[in-house]
């Protein structure tokens, strides 16, 4: 049994709904389907989630909402004359349009568009229709009652062998509906994965899987066929859009394949998620990494004191100083006599000053350097750890290209190396080190 997700842009209009409904049914086993909201047609479109933030503004601010309600409307009016449906959506339709008048909060105006979506989806592909309000729960603080909720979809999957849930809410302990952050349909489809013990979990994009590179920064990169959560959290966590950051704990918990899959292209392989891979493919064998990311706009604050290692407190002092300034350090690299905290610059806007004369009057260090405009750039690949020459490789290609090192960093389980060099630099370190390492 597969839970299958599709995205916004897989169900932005009825020739999208025909592709999903042709995959649907080229797998009997693709019997649980999650949707979104019906995305962008093209690139100058809006999505109908947005559309939705764009009511419950105008209501707040009283201010007539007819005409957007109306385009929201036809997005959905237009799907189902275009694969023959009812018209069974206008009453739906004027059910939301009706509540949201009644002072319904923005989790619960914005959920509609899920909602609305797997109304016509479970029509088109004569699934059952399961509102996420009667199985997703979430506690009072907003975190996902996982007991709860998987006790329920398992008791609703006896009676509904095939069924289409909207993506993105669920309902709070006292019955008001509460949405997950933005592309919170990805965690829906993971937590239905879970409670059913699915065999897989397909996740339903408009790309062929995750790319090795920023398609932006490289030209055409290729696919990753396989990466294990822990390199998807790095890739991520360094700035590669995949999926929502939630989603992978309910299956990696279970122990679920994970999918990312191309709707315009179902026969393309994409790329596999799990734990770890017990053999290597042919691709692995010739390549010892998986991706390369990064982020820009990064400040590296450089504390340096003669024989500081021999006053035991001095990093913990500092620490608490930024821990008191709210601000999330992201590497510590050090060395006998100094040490760097690299800060997201945005973390330092208007309390640079302050943490630098707190750091002075603490410690009194011998000198304090601030460099700004440094971006981090990582280099992913869980074969690192048990192959010679790649740090030689990356110093190398960078190094050959004029680009200069201002940091360097392995993570402990050294499935990544973190380079830091100067924002220009940026975009030609990951292009030269893509095509260094494919
Ligand atoms: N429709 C919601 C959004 O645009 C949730 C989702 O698509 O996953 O963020």
């Amino acid at each position: 049994m597969k839970v299958v997700k599709f995205g916004g842009s897989s169900l932005a209009n009825a020739e999208n709904f025909r592709r999903v409904k042709d995959i649907v049914n080229s797998d009997e086993g693709r019997t649980v389907v999650i949707v979104s909201a019906p995305g962008k047609r093209h690139s100058a479109d809006t999505k109908v989630t947005d559309l939705l933030y764009i009511c419950h503004a105008h209501l707040t601010y009283k201010v007539g909402f007819d005409d957007i309600f109306a385009d929201i409307a036809k997005r959905y009016t237009d799907i189902a004359e275009g694969c023959g449906l009812s018209d069974n959506i206008k009453d739906v339709l004027s059910e939301v349009r009706a509540g949201m008048t009644r002072h319904s909060s923005v989790d619960e105006i914005v959920s509609r568009g899920e909602y609305m979506n797997a109304r016509l989806m479970a029509e088109y592909l004569g699934y059952d229709f399961i509102d996420a309000k009667d199985w997703l729960y979430f506690d009072f603080d907003g975190k996902v009652d996982y007991e709860k909720t998987y006790a329920a979809l398992k008791g609703i999957s006896l009676l509904h062998p095939k069924m289409v849930l909207p993506g993105f809410y669920g309902v709070l302990p006292d019955g008001k509906i509460h949405t997950f952050s933005r592309g919170g349909s990805d965690v829906t489809g993971a937590i239905a994965a879970a409670a059913l013990s699915a065999d897989c979990y397909e996740n339903f994009t408009d790309v062929s899987g995750i790319l090795m590179a920023d398609p932006k920064i490289v030209d055409s990169p290729k696919p990753i066929q396989r990466i294990t959560f822990n390199e998807l959290r790095e890739l991520s966590y360094m700035g590669a859009e995949v999926l929502h950051e939630e989603t992978v704990f309910p299956v990696r918990q279970a122990n679920i394949p994970l999918y990312i899959k191309n709707t315009q292209d179902p026969a393309a392989k994409g790329t596999l998620i799990m734990e770890s891979f017990p053999d290597e493919i042919e691709e692995e064998r010739q390549r010892f990494i998986t991706g390369i990311t990064g982020k820009k706009h990064y400040s590296i604050i450089t504390i340096s004191k003669n024989r500081m290692t021999e006053d035991l407190s001095f990093i913990r002092r500092v620490l608490q100083i930024t821990e008191k300034h709210h601000i999330p350090v992201e590497h510590i690299p050090s060395s006998i006599d100094s040490f760097s905290l690299v800060i997201a610059t945005k973390h330092l806007t208007g309390s640079l000053h302050l943490l630098l004369s707190d750091i002075q009057q603490t410690v009194n260090p011998d000198s304090i350097k601030v460099c700004d405009g440094v971006s981090l750039i990582a280099v992913v690949g869980r074969r690192m750890a048990a192959t010679t020459g790649v740090s030689g490789q990356i110093f190398a290609t960078l190094g050959l290209n004029g680009i200069n090192i201002r940091m360097i960093e392995q993570g402990s389980d050294e499935i990544n190396i973190i380079i830091g060099v100067m924002d220009a630099d940026f975009s030609t370190a990951i292009r030269t080190l893509y095509e260094s390492f494919t």
